[in-house]
């Protein structure tokens, strides 16, 4: 998961995916199936890998993730909750405590 200062170094890498495909293209004639597949999102797969250490491969998943679009972490199994609304833990089903408003 990235943080927004995180996120910032990412998704421009991610958000000129056409520019990218094209240059790809280009450059080794390439089907755009294999362009897609091959030309897309490697410096942002890199970026996320020297931001957080995993080696994600799939770069279409990295704009999932951004942990603003995630609530806060389940107070049962830690995972994050799905929107920052969630009122149970899609993980474990565990029911989020609601704050007490009085
Ligand atoms: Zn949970």
């Amino acid at each position: 998961m990235l943080d927004e200062a995180e996120w910032v170094q990412v998704e421009p890498l991610l958000s000129n995916a056409i520019k990218q495909i094209k240059r790809y293209r280009a450059e080794h004639d390439v089907s755009l199936a294999e362009a897609r597949r091959d030309g897309y999102g490697k410096d942002a797969l890199e970026r996320y890998f020297q931001i957080t250490g995993y080696r994600e491969t799939n770069a279409d998943a990295l704009w999932h993730h951004r942990l603003l679009y995630y609530g806060p972490p389940c107070i049962k199994c830690g995972k994050p909750l799905r929107t920052p609304q969630a009122k149970l833990c899609a993980e474990c089903g565990a029911t989020v405590a609601v704050p007490n408003q009085g």
